[in-house]
């Protein structure tokens, strides 16, 4: 055997003289641990090898073969299968081929056992055909160490998590690139450093204490989480776990940090729970947080002195806002109150909206009265503020809020208990006229209660057909004929008849007033068209009261002119009348359904002249035809020069500009003396007809 090129780490040979091998040598090779094994190149027709035969395998290489004996002469490639997968018999066939020696690395499974091996070898050529094949088993060596550390080492160092090795002084040792990335330093910068200068400093304090503290834990009490402010200055969620390393049973000789950015969870986490506790369109506190913060504070108000108050805060007349401008703008100006109110408010109050124009101020008050007097001028602060002009599509907008307050003094009240007691003295606080503060008291309760009562017998009543149509007569005051009648709602109630005093409030407050008033009014054209049938005057023509409402409703112009074609009256037998304030708060869907009354000929009058804006420079823009002057003015007439004066100046007007004037409310001789004196034709009033079931024959 000629051991030429052959440096196994063995000492040399003492001669290369085959024949001078020493037998002792030869001992050395057939017990190397190592497995030895020569074989000869099978050459192909052109010189180049294609296989080896083997020729002889020491003891080492034996011990992996099944059949020692009978593999000798056998051809490698059919011999060992795996080599030639592996690619090892293709470097033996270039050694032979080249004479260059070679060394690589494979797994070989030896007969015995089924787990893989892992083998280096060294391939050389001994003279021209002879190959020397050494085959070390590197399982448990220091190759396969190493081996372990890089796979370690790269997976290290690809993890998505921050991997950090730290002294138990928290010095760093190791990084991985992505702790780098969350650090927002490079590894030159942390290797050295101290890691609470990296992460958050109490946490990792905090790790290392509850490492010590129970170092066998099972479950793991050294995970926190901690916020920082993040290499691109947004705020980042780390969530750090620090494990001891052990080389010793006591002390720990290292630490690994595990460090996981989850702030992106975290933000998809907050999000949520900051949309299912806020309203969408002013990021203000919805219900569900209002009532938990009430709650909270109600618990908190045992243990202190303070107390809870709720103020319920409604815009007042926003609808119209909304109607006229839009809902972009509606929204827009909602979004500027819930601002407005949210600065208006202290760090231990919050501000929350309930939907539509309701807003909601939970506060914490001091002790009465004091408190109670802060509270006031709070809520007076508030009405100020909301009442501050809007710039709204270039237009100055001003909005006022009607506020509602209560205060939990007594336990046993739960949130709900606070907020409709704060809803209810706000409603109280409306029906006095809005833009205004009003304290829940518990009359209060009673009378909402009343209504409630009302407001069920008026929709049985509605349902039951017991509302209709009284009439009174409208007068040529010169002539004394009867020219028309307005119809006038009566409920009729047992044996009583009802006015509106009795049931109109609660009707319009709860929205009952639109079919009620469509019922009454088409009941009263019925009675219109038997009237003219009856009479051979048919020019009478019959009045009836309607409100916003009726004419936002989508129907209402086409219903009620079907009922006049079905009765066969002609439109202009009616005349629809609405309050000054309605006409001028009115949607532009009711101006479009008034346009269509009167494009076909119905006419419009406006009630109640003189009790509302009284501006006479916007009469020539109003979609109107008559004019009724309120029966405080036709009153006064006769006694008050400045009164007289005025219904001259309305008559004048009027007149001039092609309206017709109703004085309302005439009872005495001197009043319809008076109002006929300044030109007044037609007049209304108990002087003439109280309203009566039935129309004058
Ligand atoms: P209004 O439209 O101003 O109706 C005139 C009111 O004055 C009627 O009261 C009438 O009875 C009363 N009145 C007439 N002449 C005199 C008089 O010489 N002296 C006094 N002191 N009062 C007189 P009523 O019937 O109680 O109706 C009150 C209000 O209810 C009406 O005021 C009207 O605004 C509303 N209303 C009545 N019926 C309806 C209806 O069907 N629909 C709607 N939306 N509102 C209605
Ligand atoms: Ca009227
Ligand atoms: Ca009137």
């Amino acid at each position: 055997m000629d051991g030429t090129g052959l440096d196994l780490g063995y000492p040399a040979p003492p001669s290369n003289d085959r024949r001078a091998l020493d037998p002792d040598w030869a001992a050395v090779v057939e017990h190397l641990p190592d497995a030895v094994t020569v074989t000869v190149a099978v050459r192909g027709p052109d010189g180049t090898p294609v296989d080896m035969r083997l020729e002889y395998m020491n003891a080492a290489a034996r011990a992996g073969q099944p059949d020692p004996a009978s593999a000798i002469g056998s051809l490698c490639s059919e011999l060992w299968p795996q080599m030639v997968a592996n690619g090892s018999f293709a470097a033996c066939l270039r050694v032979l081929a080249t004479g260059e020696p070679a060394q690589g690395a494979f797994q070989w499974s030896g007969p015995d056992t089924d787990r893989p091996g892992e083998y280096g070898y060294r391939a050389v050529r001994v003279g021209h055909d002879r190959l020397v094949w050494v085959l070390r088993d590197v399982d448990d060596t220091t190759l396969r160490l190493d081996r372990q550390r890089a796979r370690f080492r790269s997976a290290f160092d690809a993890s998505a998590e921050g991997m950090a090795l730290v002294t138990p002084f928290m010095e760093v040792v190791e990084v991985n690139p992505s702790l780098c990335r969350i650090a927002g330093r490079n590894k030159s910068t942390l290797v050295g450093a101290d890691l609470r200068t990296v992460l958050h400093r109490a946490t990792v304090d905090k790790l290392v204490r509850a490492s010590r503290a129970a170092p066998g834990a099972v479950t793991d009490p050294t995970l926190a989480e901690t916020r920082t402010l993040g290499p691109d200055g947004r705020m980042t969620w780390l969530r750090i776990d620090l494990a001891p390393v052990h080389e010793h049973p006591d002390e720990p000789s290292h630490y690994i940090v595990h460090v996981l950015d989850v702030s992106e969870a975290k933000r998809n986490h907050m999000a949520l729970a900051h949309a299912v506790r806020h309203d969408a369109l002013t990021g203000l506190a919805n219900r569900t947080l209002i009532v938990h913060h009430i709650a909270s504070s109600m618990r908190r108000q045992r243990h202190n002195l303070c107390a809870t108050a709720v103020l319920f805060i409604d815009l007042d007349h926003f609808k119209v806002v909304n109607d006229s401008l839009g809902h972009d703008k509606g929204d827009h100006l909602l979004r500027i109150i819930a601002t407005r109110l949210d600065e208006a408010t202290g760090p231990g109050d919050v501000t929350g909206r309930l939907g539509g124009d309701e807003f909601v101020i939970v506060r914490a008050v001091g002790p009465h009265p004091a408190g109670a007097d802060d509270l006031d001028a709070f809520a007076q602060r508030i009405l100020a503020t909301v009442a501050e002009p809007v710039l709204l599509d270039g237009r100055r907008v001003v909005v006022t809020a009607t506020i509602g307050v209560a205060l939990a003094d007594d336990t046993d009240a739960t949130p709900d208990d606070l907020l409709r007691d704060a809803d209810i003295a706000m409603y109280d606080a409306k029906r006095a006229g809005g833009a205004r503060v009003r304290r829940f008291g518990p009359a209060m309760r009673a009378r909402v209660l009343n209504r409630l009562e009302l407001e069920v017998a008026i929709r049985a009543a509605l349902a039951a057909g017991d509302f209709l149509p009284w009439f009174q007569p409208v007068v040529d005051l010169v002539t004394d004929r009867v020219v028309g009648a307005e119809a006038l709602a009566r409920w009729r109630r047992g044996d009583e008849i009802v006015t509106p005093a009795g049931f109109l409030e609660v009707a319009e407050q709860s929205g009952l007033i639109e079919p009620l008033s469509t019922h009454v009014g088409l009941q009263a054209l019925a009675a219109l068209a038997a009237w003219r049938r009856d009479g051979e005057d048919d020019t009478r023509w019959m009045s009836v009261n309607v409100t916003a409402r009726q004419l936002d409703h989508a129907g209402f112009v086409d219903d009620f002119l079907a009922a006049l074609r079905g009765h066969g009256l002609p439109p202009s037998s009616v005349v629809v009348e609405l309050t000054e304030g309605t006409l001028l708060a009115v949607s532009s869907d009711a101006h479009r359904a008034l346009a269509r009354l009167r494009d076909v000929g119905a006419r419009v009058a406006i009630d109640d002249f003189g009790t509302g804006y009284s501006s006479l420079a916007y009469l020539r823009d109003l979609p109107v035809d008559i004019l009724k002057l309120d029966r405080s003015f036709v009153s006064r007439a006769p006694d008050d020069p400045r009164d007289l004066a005025l219904v001259r100046t309305f008559v004048d007007m009027s007149l001039a500009i092609g309206l017709e004037v109703i004085a309302e409310g005439i009872e005495t001789d001197a009043q319809r003396e008076a109002v006929v004196g300044v030109g007044c034709r037609l007049g209304q009033g108990y002087l003439m007809a109280r309203p009566a079931p039935a129309l004058p024959s």
